[in-house]
């Protein structure tokens, strides 16, 4: 089996000048466990190779404060079993492309069934196979214009992000896809990523500030130090912060509607600290976002965040046997939540798994091979399992906020029920580590979110609830 990758901006191996097609590049990425755990599969040696990158391995831990009061990992139930919480990695996202791409494309490590062509797809001829509809050529259009046509592909795999390329290819070659098979909403979310340098005179004090305001790790082994979380009925804005590679810090401050971030050095502190909770925000962090602002030479890269969309390419009729799509280029997701990457990594295991199990299924005809009729059907009944869940679970917070355009033929009640039951959780789990432990393994889809109605979820919700409403009442 060849691979062949095609890709505008493959000219060279690792990029020396950052993407212009993908608006994210250099905005902060952090990555949930699944990420690291699929990465350490493709290559045992990565943590080596994450480290000569400048990048680091932590716990997988975000810190998320709801309202100013932390919702505590799981630690010790890990530790209780001899274990350590599963780890995540830092490391800005310019850095890690460069990494995979050197560790996929490079001539030292590439196999040699994987190739590449510098180009943009433009469309797809369809095809009858003895299976039925199939992608029969890729059409490639090459910088200097010329076309490069790709004959007879086993699979097709989609992978253009956020451009969301494959629904176009189909329609161009005369594909029947109803144009209400892509969803959307707009979340009217804005980000703002502040990238700081860290200097030895500065790890000094800020090793010193995170230990005397009882930091569990000090600079050399944190990785997250504090996620705001915004409450809709509260505010809309919220910050996280980090260490990342190559002894630099990143600040991302990010809100839904009418925000106003900071994006100059002079607005950082009073951003951090208006942030409105039960809680204030902890002088610690106001101590280490002071030296950050006075000595780390702030950037700033403000982003409009393109607005939420899913092709529910699992109920489009006679899709074509040997079309996929991973990633961004059938689900888009809200970058808040960090699912994006473990989300592609999904795709590309289903992908994985489908194909080992389908191999022997193949038809042999002259040489060429022929996905069978059922692939593409199956790919995307299995992947849209999980997709679902996501789309629906950041869909049921973003419309907690008025700002947030719904989609077509939905309102903003959409999901209140499961809105209100996961305020009750929430509450609920930041004084109780069993149903803290469910909400971190979900969010890290370490777990599947029905974990959080069993019914012995259910009752310990209930007895949590009931046990602070009458502790409030005799208070
Ligand atoms: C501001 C922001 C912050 C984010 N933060 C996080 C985060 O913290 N954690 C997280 O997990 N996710 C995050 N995400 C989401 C994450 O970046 C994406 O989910 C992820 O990059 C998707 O990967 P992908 O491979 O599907 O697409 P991409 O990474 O977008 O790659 C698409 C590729 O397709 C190529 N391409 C496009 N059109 C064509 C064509 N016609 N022919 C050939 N090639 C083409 C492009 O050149 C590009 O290389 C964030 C997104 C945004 C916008």
């Amino acid at each position: 089996m060849h691979v062949i990758i095609v890709d505008p901006e493959l000219h060279e191996v690792e990029r020396s000048k950052p993407s212009t097609r993908i608006a994210q590049y250099d905005s902060l990425h952090g990555y949930l466990t699944f990420v690291l755990d699929g990465l350490r599969r493709l290559w045992p040696n990565f943590d080596d190779e994450l480290q000569s990158a400048g990048g680091f391995v932590a716990a997988g831990d975000v810190k998320p404060f709801f309202g100013g009061t932390l919702m505590p990992a799981p630690y010790e139930e890990y530790e209780s079993k001899a274990k350590k919480l599963p780890e995540t990695m830092f490391i800005r996202r310019p850095y890690l492309e460069n990494l995979l791409r050197r560790l996929l494309l490079s001539p030292s490590k590439t196999p040699s069934n994987i190739h590449t062509i510098t180009g943009s797809v433009r469309t797809l001829d369809i095809g009858n196979s003895r299976n039925g509809p199939c992608v029969s050529a890729v059409i490639v259009r090459q910088a200097n214009g010329n076309e490069i046509t790709i004959n007879d592909p086993t699979l097709v795999a989609d992978c253009s992000g956020d451009s969301q390329a494959g629904f176009k290819w189909l329609k161009k070659a005369g594909y029947d896809i109803p144009q209400d098979m892509r969803l959307e909403y707009d979340q009217k979310l804005y980000y703002v990523t502040i990238t700081f340098n860290v200097n030895t005179d500065m790890k000094h004090k800020i090793d010193a500030i995170l230990r005397e305001g009882g930091q569990k790790e000090g600079y050399d082994r944190i990785g997250w130090l504090y996620t705001f979380v915004p409450h809709y009925n509260v505010c809309n804005e919220g910050f996280v912060l980090g260490k990342m590679d190559n002894d630099t810090m990143q600040l991302c401050c990010g809100g839904w509607g009418d925000v106003s971030l900071p994006l100059s050095q002079g607005e950082i502190e009073g951003y951090v600290n208006s942030a409105r909770g039960r809680e204030p925000i902890p002088e610690w962090l106001l101590d280490t976002i002071r030296i950050l602002v006075e000595d780390g030479e702030p950037t700033f890269k403000p982003l409009k965040i393109r607005p939420c969309s899913y092709i529910r390419y699992q109920d489009v009729q006679d899709l074509p046997g040997n079309f996929v799509a991973v990633g961004d280029a059938m689900l888009q997701l809200n970058p808040i939540y960090a699912q994006g990457c473990s989300k592609a990594m999904m795709g590309a295991v289903t992908l994985s798994s489908l194909l080992a199990s389908c191999i022997p299924t193949r038809i042999k005809d002259g040489g060429k091979e022929d996905m069978p009729a059922y692939f593409s059907k199956k790919y995307f009944r299995e992947v849209s399992n999980h997709g679902e869940a996501l789309w629906e679970s950041t869909k049921t917070f973003d419309y907690g906020f008025t700002t947030t355009r719904p989609a077509k033929g939905e309102t903003l009640d959409w999901g209140a029920f499961a809105r209100w039951y996961l305020d009750l959780f929430i509450d609920a789990a930041l004084h109780d580590m069993e149903l803290a432990s469910c909400m971190w393994h979900v969010r890290m889809l370490l777990a599947p979110p029905t974990d959080m109605f069993t019914p012995r979820i259910i009752l310990k919700l209930l007895s949590r609830t009931v046990q602070s409403r009458l502790g409030r009442l005799l208070r």
